[in-house]
């Protein structure tokens, strides 16, 4: 397993209107699509750098994982996310090579792409996503 890109850069946000905003007319950035995953609790709003996405990420309910990463360690980055070819291949790579997962199975994100993370005590403190297109 070889990861081809960084597909994108999670970013919590409190407000997902503000975030927009300041990434449209400070950074100049587009946001192209907002999209709620609802099985993850969060609200997701897109735009693109490049090659790369900022995702941002609003939780929609309390336990939202997003509101528990705020009430931790404030907003902020949040993961970055991998390209590989197949998630659950690398997931499962990951695995043997003594990797902590959160996912153990790939499952639906926003952008029509499967997802899974990395436990971050694996990952010297960096949440990690592999993501393919589905
Ligand atoms: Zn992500």
């Amino acid at each position: 397993m070889k990861p081809t890109h960084i597909e994108h850069i999670g970013i919590a946000v409190e407000n997902l209107q503000e975030a927009i905003k300041y990434w449209e007319e400070v950074m100049g950035l587009k946001c192209y699509n907002i999209e709620e995953v609802a099985d993850q609790k969060v609200k997701t709003a897109f735009l693109k750098i490049g090659e790369v996405k900022i995702e941002l990420l609003e939780a929609t309910s309390e336990d939202s994982p997003i509101a528990k990463f705020i009430e931790k360690k404030g907003a902020g980055v949040h993961h970055i996310a991998f390209a590989v070819e197949d998630t659950d291949t690398a997931l499962e790579d990951a695995k043997n090579k003594g990797v902590h997962l959160i996912d153990e199975h790939s499952r639906k994100g926003a952008e029509e792409l499967m997802i899974g993370f990395l436990h971050p005590k694996s990952t010297f403190g960096v949440l990690t996503e592999f993501c393919c297109k589905k």
